[in-house]
């Protein structure tokens, strides 16, 4: 259990999350997600860091109160957000060690037919 598909919370929950934590816990749409947070220091870091851009936005025009960015700056936030979850950001090396059984012996570059 705890464990929803071996991923993590995607950029478009984590904004959600960010723009308004209390009704993401109160409505339950994202309890496998804030489960998620819980656990999971990278996801934390992910939603700590968009929290300061929708503070930040927020800050930004004090005559309103909880807005949202405009659509262009929340959808560039999201596409970042998305680049680098899908990055491979520390990957380990590939079964260096192990045998390479996708290619096949005997060298692959030949032509066939003599
Ligand atoms: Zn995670």
């Amino acid at each position: 259990m705890g464990d929803h598909g071996g991923g993590h919370v995607p950029p478009d929950d984590l904004a959600s999350i960010a723009l308004d934590e209390e009704r993401a816990a109160r409505d339950g749409a994202q309890a496998a997600a804030l489960a998620h947070l819980s656990e999971c220091a990278r996801c934390r870091e992910a939603l700590a860091a968009l929290r300061r851009v929708v503070a930040a936005a927020r800050a930004a025009s004090p005559g309103d109160r909880l807005v949202r960015p405009p659509p262009r700056v929340w959808q560039a936030i999201v596409d970042a957000e998305r680049a680098r979850a899908s990055a491979p950001a520390l990957a380990p090396e590939e079964d260096a060690a192990g045998p390479d059984d996708r290619t096949p012996a005997g060298g692959g570059s030949g032509t066939p037919g003599a």
